[in-house]
């Protein structure tokens, strides 16, 4: 009965530790031969020593070398680890305090991973994913865009008569949009690209989604061998490029697996790999309809300033347009080979009247359907018609109340019966809609 006992608890074997920084968090994932029993804990610096993560792992072996782990940048300054009798102790020396949260995964066969223990630390600036969503929504947060002026540096893009460069026509154009979605209470505009440099395409998408984009746009000019080619087209991804890169998110596991089971996303490490597929489809067949539709809009809202090369949005499987779970769109402003288009192009009035065709067509789909959290999707709820009430905080000003809600301090004043500008902890103020 013993000898049984003692079989059953047989040794998990850690076969490998990664360790991945990010902006939000650093993940830290022990590969294992078996689930993980486990136990986090941290300690505080002292004179000698800096402030440590420990995780011990009960009935288990290290059975690679663990100089080999790169932490990276992040606040691990180094990791040692120690096997007593039949555990292993992971100890990691950190820069800062940080805030620990663990949890299993199972294997998921086809992605080729086996159990794992997943350690998230988060650091004083960085949130938990439940601080990060009660953040978002306390403030309602803006709708993010981003805007990606094609090519740059050594890649000039088209070019057009008179040296007219497609690089720097679409960073103009780019340029002039995001003035006007930063202009437009709910929006704000991320440029991808910021001056004349050259951007990989996977940089382009890594960084929206490093800035949380809700939209990805990208600006381009059309160059045909004929001069007479004319018109702007707007284009999402195609069916088939969607389906592809489902296929590479899916193979990507350095990437995706790990996010598909973790924090504060959608928890699959129950599930089975087909229906990690099957949501992951799902995410990719939303965001292609959303950005079809939106494409129609700023089809529309293009059509009075600038002839149409198709009249509606063209699909194709475009590298930029890859982000699953981002709505995208890639639009040709117009043939740089066209003399004629060229000419226009170059004008400051006409990049401004493209770039305000595309922004208003975005901002009257986004109005239409705003993003979950946004002060959008706040302003088109029922809610904001009736007043909304607001509880006061430690740190809270009238002045910064007022520009969370995108009214008038005044506004705020006058709705509440206050004359100045005191207010104190525990008091609750009627919030009128803007
Ligand atoms: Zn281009």
């Amino acid at each position: 009965m013993m000898l049984l006992v003692a079989d059953a608890i047989a040794a998990a074997v850690i076969e490998n530790i990664r360790v991945r920084n990010t902006p939000e968090r650093t993940r830290v994932v022990l590969d294992a031969s078996a689930p993980l029993e486990h136990k986090v804990f941290t300690l505080p610096s002292t004179d000698q020593k800096p402030d440590r993560l420990v995780i011990d792992v009960p009935e288990a072996k290290l059975s690679f070398d663990t100089q080999a782990v790169d932490v990276g940048d992040g606040p691990i300054l180094g990791l040692r680890t120690s096997q007593k009798s039949q555990s292993v102790r992971i100890v990691l020396d950190l820069d800062a305090p940080v805030r620990p949260r663990s949890f299993v995964l199972s294997p998921i066969l086809n992605l080729n991973l086996s159990d794992r223990l997943v350690v998230d630390l988060y650091t004083k600036e960085q949130q938990s994913p439940v601080q990060r969503v009660e953040r978002l929504t306390n403030q309602m947060r803006d709708v993010i865009v981003a805007i990606d002026a094609g090519h740059g540096g050594d890649d000039p893009g088209a070019i057009g008569p008179d040296k007219l460069y497609e690089k720097v026509v679409v960073f103009e154009i780019a340029q002039k949009m995001a003035q006007m979605f930063d202009d437009a209470p709910g929006f704000r505009a991320l440029m991808i690209r910021e001056g004349d440099y050259y951007l990989a395409l996977r940089e382009r998408t890594a960084k929206a989604r490093k800035g949380r984009a809700d939209i990805f746009l990208s600006i381009h000019a059309d160059a045909f061998k004929t001069a007479d080619a004319h018109g702007a087209s707007v284009y999402a991804i195609s069916e088939k490029g969607a389906t592809s890169e489902t296929a590479r998110w899916l193979a990507e596991k350095e990437n995706r697996a790990d996010l598909i089971g973790g924090a504060g996303e959608v928890t699959l490490d129950d599930k089975d790999d087909l229906l990690v597929g099957v949501l992951l489809d799902l995410s990719i067949t939303a965001s292609l309809s959303q950005s079809l539709e939106m494409g129609g809009k700023v089809l529309s809202a293009i059509e009075p300033i600038n002839r149409l090369h198709k009249k509606q949005v063209e699909q194709a499987s475009f590298a930029v347009l890859k982000s699953p779970d981002i709505p995208s769109l890639l639009v040709e402003t117009g043939y740089i080979s066209n003399p004629r288009e060229a000419r226009r192009l170059a004008t400051e009035q006409h990049q401004h009247r493209m770039a305000h065709a595309i922004f208003s067509g975005v901002r009257d789909y986004l109005s239409d359907n705003p993003p979950e959290g946004t002060w959008l999707a706040w302003k088109k709820s029922d809610m904001h018609v009736e007043a909304l009430s607001y509880r006061i905080v430690s740190g809270d000003t009238l002045s910064g109340i007022a520009d969370r809600h995108r009214i008038s301090a005044s506004r705020l004043r006058e709705v509440n019966g206050l004359s100045g500008d005191l207010i104190r902890i525990g008091q609750v103020l009627k919030i009128p809609a803007s």
